[in-house]
């Protein structure tokens, strides 16, 4: 890739998870010098899969051409015949059944079609057919983002602490440039700061001055992983190494294949109503995550004991921000900075990449450092109804799956979940730039 910076002002980006690196090859596309700042003394991801919807799969296409071929030799795949599906849904609470493991829920107007605790009830499918989509390791995708950025670009180890407006504005600064202070008793200046420092975000403290911090969603996830030969002899080959949803009261389990089919990934989720450790991942002991599921079917019970690992991810969100940018110093919020979001809907990191082709176009557009503050407000208002449409609407997706919002009417929950993902997958992304030129040029 071209790293010619020819503008005449540079960005600097708070944070190298997927949005910041995303971000820095995007401005560098558009020859907009960059540098990224990462609070860690490596680059790395927590956690093992994150999926990827066709819009995020398309975002990186406009990006770059080169990410998704990238993209497509990390994706891992279920089988040739459920490509399609996104989850294959199934109940895996058993309190609803008689003895004989059948369902009592009504379903397609009938008695439950004989329907048992586990067996497969609907699809859940993607409409573009065209697209690739699925689900990468986290570690796996973050080193090929490092790869197509410059060595000079990323800097380790550098913890943002405050932001000051400079105070010697030159001419071609036109006011606004940023003074960022790292914990490290170092200062750097920059003509803007694009904050991707993730859901805790120094920079959105910031911009916000402590206003919509993340709050608890009522929900927390186990996260775990299980060698596909052993998974595979538990559940049959089919639901190990395609991907499953069961449903269940206050609670529900997802399962799918990563590391090119090694691996079935686990997220099993449950709820309490407030959090008060202060540490958001903790661990926890088998007994606990036994209970939580105790309730449930053979084949969630068979995954949960198969679990190694033991840590519980208590699930936060944004509050709508009023604004994503600020002018004097100038500072934009992107990712989950800007619009952290429960899992649910497996849309957090393709939104984030939406963002960044959004706002590299807009800098790209940009041709000095008094028209970066109408790229932000261009990004802001073209982003900022999506993104939070997103956390909302996560969170409804829980509840859908956790017989919270239309109970346990599974004919309800089909209709509601086979189409409630279509404005997230199905969106127009040159439109939405449109949209933003529009309003940068007005
Ligand atoms: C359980 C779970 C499952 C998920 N599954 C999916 C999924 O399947 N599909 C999907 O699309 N999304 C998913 N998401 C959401 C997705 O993971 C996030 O939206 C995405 O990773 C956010 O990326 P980010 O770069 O904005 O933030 P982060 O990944 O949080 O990166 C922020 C970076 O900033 C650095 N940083 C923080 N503070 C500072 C500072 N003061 N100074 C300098 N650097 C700093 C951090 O070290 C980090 O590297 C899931 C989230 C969770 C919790």
């Amino acid at each position: 890739m071209t790293t010619t910076t020819t503008k005449p002002f540079d960005i600097a980006i708070v944070g190298g998870g997927i949005s910041g690196l995303t971000l820095a090859i995007g401005l560098l596309q558009q020859n907009v010098p960059v540098t990224v700042y990462e609070a860690a003394s490596k680059f790395g991801e927590i956690g093992a899969g994150v999926g990827f919807g066709p819009n995020a799969v398309r975002a990186l296409a406009l990006i770059s051409p080169e990410l998704p071929q990238k993209l497509d030799r990390l994706i891992t795949y279920g089988w040739e015949s459920q490509r399609m599906n996104w989850f294959r849904a199934r109940v895996g609470d058993a309190r609803k059944a008689g003895p004989d493991g059948v369902l009592r829920q009504e379903w397609k107007g009938q008695k439950n079609e004989g329907k048992k605790v586990g067996d497969p009830l609907f699809d859940v499918g993607y409409t573009d057919a065209d697209g690739v989509k699925g689900g990468v390791h986290r570690a796996h995708l973050l080193d090929e983002l490092l790869k197509l950025l410059p060595a000079s670009v990323s800097h380790l180890g550098k913890r943002l602490v405050s932001i000051d407006p400079a105070d010697d504005e030159s001419e071609s600064s036109s006011g606004g440039d940023v003074v960022l202070h790292f914990a490290d008793g170092t200062s750097v200046r920059h003509s803007a700061v694009v904050g991707c420092d993730g859901i805790k975000s120094r920079t959105r403290d910031i911009l916000l001055k402590g206003e919509a911090k993340a709050v608890f969603s009522g929900k927390y996830a186990y996260r775990g992983l299980i060698p596909m030969d052993k998974a595979t002899e538990m559940l049959g080959a089919e639901i190990a190494q395609n991907c499953q949803m069961y449903m269940g009261h206050h609670g529900h389990l997802l399962t799918y294949p990563i590391e090119k089919g090694r691996t079935m990934n686990v997220v099993a989720f449950s709820s309490c109503d407030t959090w008060s450790n202060p540490d958001w991942v903790v661990s926890t002991s088998k007994e606990k995550m036994l209970s939580d599921f105790a309730h449930w079917g053979p084949d969630v019970a068979a995954i949960i004991s198969a679990m190694e690992k033991r840590d519980i991810w208590a699930l936060f969100d944004h509050p709508p921000a009023p604004t994503y940018f600020g002018l004097a110093p100038r500072i934009c919020l992107l990712g989950d900075a800007a619009h952290a979001s429960t899992p649910h809907q497996g849309a957090g990191a393709g939104m984030c990449i939406e963002d960044c082709y959004v706002l590299s176009r807009l800098l790209g557009e940009v041709q000095g450092a008094g028209d970066i503050g109408k790229a932000f407000r261009a990004y802001d208002a073209a982003r900022r109804p999506r993104t939070q449409k997103l956390v909302s609407t996560s969170r409804e997706a829980a509840m859908l799956y956790e017989f919270e919002l239309v109970g346990d009417d599974l004919e309800a929950i089909e209709e509601n979940f086979t189409t409630r993902m279509k404005w997230i997958w199905d969106v127009d992304l040159q439109e939405e730039l449109e949209r933003a030129f529009t309003i940068l040029r007005s």
